[in-house]
């Protein structure tokens, strides 16, 4: 249930606005003139906010489409994100959006058309060249579509071509959209996966790996192109039995020939919201292992988290087509 919604004036007779509003009669609609005016307020406390937050309709008016960090791609010579929405309903522990952000309500973005219009000229700018789009980078990007119909409005208009692909990450069941189109080649549906043991303690609020894989058997049944993203990869001192029993079932359950790409990234952090989310759960077992600071990003120690991408992606290349790509998005 979401109480409050604020609203900026700009987007309130927006036929989105209008349609998410008709989802929350309940709730309490204010009328703002810009939602930094909640958004980006000083001194609110994340972690407070994360137990009751409200939801902020506003309009985007620019970085719509963004050049990915260094490392996140799939493949393509360019990588960009785009997120129709900052926050999440999850709550997963190692989130680096409670470092990113102050606030932790939900902010969604009503013109989803101008997403389309910039990714179509970064098409333009990029002639030729092969494109990844990443959906769900300040988000997931399905886990509030029964709100936003985001992933509905993506599908009924996005820009098809040869060299673009389009992934959407997240760990949500929240698929019927993909459920009633017809698959296609550019767009991949990619899932974060975490061992059972790791994410019945990290993944809070999130749906269990089990219902995640069901998802996964359920897309590709219909034929849809599937990502596995094992990332962050997390240590302790089981790990190899557990990646290893995570990474065997999914290997053994899914139909390996729409699978798209595997990625493997090990837990890591920027230095300032290291320090903001690990002081945010003193004592947690997710921080109790050694951290060291490589390029201003806190990372396990090297060779831990050369040992764990290697150990990973040897399970997976043993099983799958040789087709499949596999990254990392740290260097081994
Ligand atoms: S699903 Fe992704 S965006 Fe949502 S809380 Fe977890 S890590 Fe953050």
């Amino acid at each position: 249930m979401i109480n409050t919604i604020y609203v900026e004036n700009e987007i309130k007779d927006h036929l989105r606005t209008l349609s998410i509003l008709s989802k929350f009669k309940r709730s309490r609609v204010i009328y703002i003139h810009k939602y930094s005016e909640i958004f980006n307020k000083k001194k609110q406390s994340f972690r407070l906010q994360k137990k009751d937050p409200l939801l902020i309709l506003a309009k985007k008016n620019n970085n719509f489409v963004l050049k990915a960090p260094e490392g996140f791609g799939i493949g393509a010579s360019e990588n960009y994100y785009f997120s129709h929405m900052y926050n999440c309903i999850y709550d997963c522990k190692y989130c680096f959006l409670q470092g990113l952000y102050s606030s932790a309500n939900y902010l969604v973005f009503v013109n989803y058309e101008d997403f389309l219009t910039q990714i179509k000229n970064l098409v333009t700018r990029n002639k030729g060249k092969s494109i990844t789009f990443f959906s769900g980078y300040d988000c997931d990007s399905l886990a509030m579509e029964k709100v936003t119909n985001f992933a509905v409005f993506f599908l009924k208009n996005y820009l098809q071509s040869k060299n673009i692909t389009y992934e959407f990450r997240t760990k949500s069941l929240q698929i019927h959209p993909f459920l009633k189109n017809e698959p296609t080649e550019n767009i991949i549906i990619a899932y974060s996966l975490l061992p059972e043991d790791f994410a019945n303690k990290f993944d809070v609020k999130v749906p269990s790996i089990n219902l995640r894989i069901k998802s996964l058997k359920q897309l590709t049944s219909l034929g849809w192109k599937i990502g596995l993203r094992f990332d962050p990869l997390i240590y302790n001192k089981n790990w190899k039995i557990s990646y290893k029993e995570l990474i065997n079932t999914i290997l053994n359950e899914i139909d390996m020939n729409y699978l798209h790409s595997v990625s493997f990234g090990s837990l890591r952090f920027p230095k300032q919201i290291f320090s903001t989310i690990s002081n945010m759960y003193p004592g947690d077992e997710l921080f109790s292992y050694n951290f060291e600071k490589r390029d201003n990003v806190y990372s396990y120690k090297d060779e831990v988290e050369e040992e764990m991408i290697s150990f990973c992606k040897n399970l997976i290349h043993k099983k799958v087509k040789k087709d499949v790509q596999i990254f990392s998005c740290t260097p081994y």
